[in-house]
C-alpha cells in the first residue's frame, strides 16, 4: 500500500490548519522532553514566531536506563498540549502503549512511532485504527524495506496519514550518535508516496552537526525536519548534547527555507 507502483500522486498528509509533503518544507520543533510547563510555553511562542509548523515534546520517554528521567507523563501531555494551543501550533508526541493511543489522541495532532517501537506490530494497528495521522520513526538498525514494512502495518488499517522519519541507523561509527542515512530520503521518495521527513538531532547527536545534516537532507528532497530546541541545551534532563537552542534553531529555520525554494 505504501508502494508508489500502487498509488502515484503523493501522499498529503493533513493537520488542522496544515499539511505535510504538498511541497511547503514542514518544520517540527521542541524539545526531546516536557520538563516543565514555564519552559513550553516559553519555547512555543519562540518557535512558533520564527516559523515553525509544528511543536513537539516527550512526555513518555523510552529511555535506555530505566534511572533516567522518564517523561512527566500524562501530566506532561496536559502542559504540552495547552502550550501548542497557546500559540495555535498543532502537536505531536510519542505514544508508547497501546492502551495509551486513545488518549493520547485527545491532546495531540500527531502520534509518534519512536524508533524502539517501529516494529511494535500491535501498537502499529492500534494508530492505525485511530484513524490520526503518524510520525513513523526509523527502527535504530532497521532496514529501509522493514521500515516500509512497518508502515505497511498502519496503512493496513486503512489510515492512509503516514510519514517516515529518518532518525539514523546504528553503525560502526561511535564519533556521532548514529548515522543519519541521507540515501533513505530520495530512495523513499522514489519507493513509496508516503512524504519523508529527516530528524538530523537523533540521526548525529551532537548539536554542531545539526545544522549541516538538516540542510544535507533538505538537499536530498526531504518534506520536513524534526529538530530538538531546548532554551538551556546545558541543563536539558534528556538528550542536551543534540538540542540546538532557540537562536540557533532560528538560524537553521531560515537557511533550510532558502535553500527549499531552490530545490
Ligand atoms: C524522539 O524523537 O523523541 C525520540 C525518542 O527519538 P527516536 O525514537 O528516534 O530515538
Ligand atoms: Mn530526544
Amino acid at each position: 500500500l505504501a508502494g508508489r507502483d500502487i498509488k502515484t500522486e503523493h501522499t498529503v498528509v493533513k493537520l488542522k490548519n496544515c499539511s505535510i509533503g504538498g511541497g511547503n518544507l514542514f518544520i517540527i520543533a521542541g524539545p526531546c522532553a516536557v520538563e516543565g510547563e514555564e519552559m513550553i510555553y516559553e519555547l512555543a511562542r519562540l518557535l512558533k514566531d520564527m516559523g515553525v509548523n509544528m511543536l513537539r515534546g516527550g512526555v513518555f520517554k523510552p529511555r535506555t536506563s530505566p534511572y533516567s528521567f522518564q517523561g512527566l507523563q500524562w501530566e506532561g501531555l496536559k502542559i504540552l498540549s495547552g502550550a501548542a494551543g497557546s500559540v495555535g501550533l498543532p502537536v505531536v508526541t510519542e505514544v508508547t502503549k497501546i492502551q495509551d493511543v486513545e488518549k493520547v489522541c485527545r491532546y495531540a495532532d500527531m502520534l509518534q512511532i519512536g524508533s524502539r517501537n517501529m516494529q511494535n506490530f500491535g501498537l502499529l494497528t492500534e494508530v492505525g485504527r485511530s484513524g490520526f495521522p503518524v510520525l513513523l520513526k526509523r527502527g535504530l538498525s532497521s532496514t529501509i524495506e522493514e521500515w516500509l514494512m512497518a508502515a505497511e502495518y498502519i496503512l493496513l488499517e486503512g489510515n492512509g496519514q503516514v510519514v517516515l522519519c529518518e532518525r539514523g541507523i546504528r553503525t560502526f561509527e561511535l564519533y556521532t550518535r548514529n548515522t543519519f542515512d541521507i540515501n533513505a530520503i530520495p530512495a523513499l521518495k522514489s519507493l513509496t508516496h508516503l512524504p519523508v521527513i529527516a530528524d538530523p538531532s537523533h540521526g548525529t547527536g551532537r548539536s554542531e552537526l545539526v545544522a549541516p545534516v538538516s540542510l544535507a537532507a533538505v538537499a536530498a528532497g526531504a518534506d520536513g525536519l524534526m529538530v530538538e530546541v531546548h532554551p538551556n541545551p546545558g541543563q536539558a534532563l534528556s538528550d542536551g548534547v543534540q538540542s540546538l537552542t532557540p537562536e540557533a534553531m532560528k538560524s537553521l529555520v531560515q537557511k533550510a527555507r532558502n535553500l527549499h525554494s531552490m530545490v
